[in-house]
C-alpha cells in the first residue's frame, strides 16, 4: 500500500530504529507513547486490521504474540505488560495497517483499562 505509513516504515522509506526486524515482523517505538514502554509490533504484510485478517494470517498472529513476549522481556517488563490492538475506526484505530501496542513499565499506579470502568 503506497500511502500507508507503516508500509513505508516496513520498507525503510521512513528512517526508524527497529526494536525487532525479521522476515515477517518489525517493532519500533510509538511516536506518541502512552506508557514508559510503548512499542508497536507490525507485520510486514499489509493487513488492514485484526478484523480483516484471514485464516492464512493465523501463523502471523501467533508470531506477533510470541515476539511481544520476547520484546517485553528484553525491555524489562516481562512480568507486567499489556498487548492490545484496535480493530476498526469505531474502536479508535487510526493507522489501518495491523499493529499491536506493547505497553508497560509503570512504576506506581497501573492505569485502568476502559473495559474495567464499564463493569
Ligand atoms: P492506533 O490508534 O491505530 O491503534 O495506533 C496508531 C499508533 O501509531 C498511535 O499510537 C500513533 O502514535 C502511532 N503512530 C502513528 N504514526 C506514526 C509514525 O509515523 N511513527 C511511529 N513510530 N508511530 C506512529
Ligand atoms: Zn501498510
Amino acid at each position: 500500500m503506497n500511502d500507508c505509513i507503516f508500509c513505508k516504515i516496513v520498507k525503510g522509506k521512513i528512517p526508524t530504529k527497529f526494536e525487532w526486524n525479521d522476515d515477517k515482523l518489525v517493532a519500533f517505538n510509538d511516536i506518541k507513547p502512552i506508557a514508559p514502554v510503548h512499542i508497536l509490533i507490525v507485520p510486514k504484510k499489509h493487513v488492514e486490521s485484526l478484523g480483516k485478517a484471514k485464516n492464512e494470517d493465523v501463523e502471523l498472529l501467533g508470531k506477533i504474540q510470541r515476539i511481544a513476549s520476547k520484546l517485553a522481556k528484553k525491555k524489562g517488563i516481562g512480568n507486567a505488560f499489556r498487548l492490545l490492538t484496535l480493530s476498526g475506526k469505531g474502536a479508535g484505530q487510526t493507522v489501518f495497517h495491523l499493529h499491536y501496542h506493547l505497553i508497560g513499565g509503570w512504576k506506581d499506579k497501573v492505569p485502568e483499562i476502559e473495559a474495567n470502568k464499564q463493569i
